[in-house]
């Protein structure tokens, strides 16, 4: 432990976080996540030798009014807002260590792949926009396009169409924040496979700040906090969790069980707002499409081809469906972190927001889940 005046520098570090607004903060070995490909902090800051997990929990209320479909915007703002506070606290603990003449990453929160050719990223998105731009004005009957724009149409559409139909559906993340935040002793990872929380449950959102310099590490959480309640592979419609049945897990030496998955092509159709509804007909999450044949969405790896082609099939149709998959995108080449909070759109997330701090909470969530309607 190094010394800095009175206070230790992780008693610092933590007051700085807690100071700034972080609600949880907490410090591993990067050497105890290592052995996953997708937690190994050296891919970001190679010698990397500690990271720092912060987390800031969401409003109860907002997310009450969500789950019951009151206020999607609440959310939105929610997210966008808690996600630019983890940017501000990761960078003055950056700026903090940086002083003292470590190295440090602010990581960004979300939406950091490894497996995304990042070179052509804004002509690929500037290209899409273009293309769903035109496809609108073909279908707006009070205007017509100009033989330009036809013929940029027509070269678009061969040119992007066929790529959406090969969409990767494993994205591999820079680094994994919830095992960090296990690591570190913020929470350990439930059922549904998200970071819980003793305080506040699962609605918590995640940053980590990577450094060179060795600092004690914090214990794990001895006791889960996951109650195995199942809440939250009920509230799937994506059906991502296969129904009783589970898996095991090893983060940071700790064995995990958490339900067993499906292919996660279900979820990012859900999650991206694609569609709404799956094995449920009486509510659906805050989007009003829908998988085409429902009952014939097969739940092996075949589902990924037609996940693929309904973001093909939402381009061509334009209009909303085409700006969900427009969001996906851009999300995935330029990330989120830096984007106006209004464009954060949630439309699902139920396995996680379901998971309050208590379970008479998570009970309250999952009844307002099931008698919040559908989305037409
Ligand atoms: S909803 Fe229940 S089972 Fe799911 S993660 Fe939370 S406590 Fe665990
Ligand atoms: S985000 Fe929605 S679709 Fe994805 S696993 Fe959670 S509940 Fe299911």
């Amino acid at each position: 432990m190094i010394e800095t005046g009175t206070s230790s520098i992780e008693d610092q570090l933590k007051k700085l976080a807690l100071d700034e607004g972080a609600a949880l903060v907490g410090i591993c070995s990067a050497e105890s996540i290592r052995d996953k490909e997708f937690s190994n902090p050296n891919y970001l800051l190679p010698g990397a030798k500690s990271v720092i997990s912060i987390a800031i929990n969401l409003n109860d209320e907002v997310v009450e009014k969500y789950l019951s479909k009151e206020d999607q915007m609440a959310l939105c703002l929610e997210e966008g807002i808690t996600t630019k506070n983890l940017k501000r606290i990761a960078e003055k603990i950056k700026l903090f260590l940086e002083e003292k003449g470590f190295k440090a990453i602010n990581c960004d929160c979300n939406y950091d792949y490894r497996n995304i050719n990042k070179k052509s990223k804004t002509t690929i998105v500037s290209s899409l926009r273009m293309l769903i731009d035109l496809i609108n004005k073909e279908k707006d009957e009070s205007v017509e396009l100009n033989k330009q724009e036809e013929k940029s149409l027509k070269f678009l559409k061969n040119a992007i169409i066929p790529g959406l139909r090969k969409t990767p559906m494993n994205l591999m993340p820079s680094l994994s924040h919830r095992c960090v935040a296990e690591a570190a002793g913020l929470g350990r990872i439930g059922w549904s496979g998200n970071l819980i929380t003793e305080k506040f449950g699962a609605r918590i959102l995640l940053n980590s700040i990577i450094t060179d310099i060795k600092l004690k590490p914090d214990k794990p959480l001895e006791k889960n906090p996951c109650m195995i309640c199942k809440l939250c592979e009920k509230s799937c419609q994506g059906g991502l969790f296969a129904r009783d049945e589970q898996q095991t897990i090893i983060i940071a030496g700790i064995e995990e069980i958490i339900a067993k998955r499906n292919n996660y092509a279900y979820c990012i159709a859900i999650c991206s707002g694609m569609a709404g509804q799956n094995k449920f007909k009486d509510w659906s999450t805050w989007s009003p499409f829908r998988f085409d044949d429902i009952e014939k969405l097969p739940l092996d790896d075949t589902v990924i081809e037609h996940v693929q082609n309904m973001f093909a099939k939402g381009i061509e149709k334009g209009g909303l469906e085409a700006e969900n998959v427009y969001r996906l995108v851009e999300n995935s080449y330029i990330g989120r972190n830096n984007k106006p909070s209004e464009d954060f759109r949630p439309s699902c997330g139920f396995c996680q927001l379901v998971c309050g701090a208590t379970m008479k909470d998570k009970k309250e969530s999952y009844n307002k889940i099931v008698n919040s309607g559908c989305i037409e």
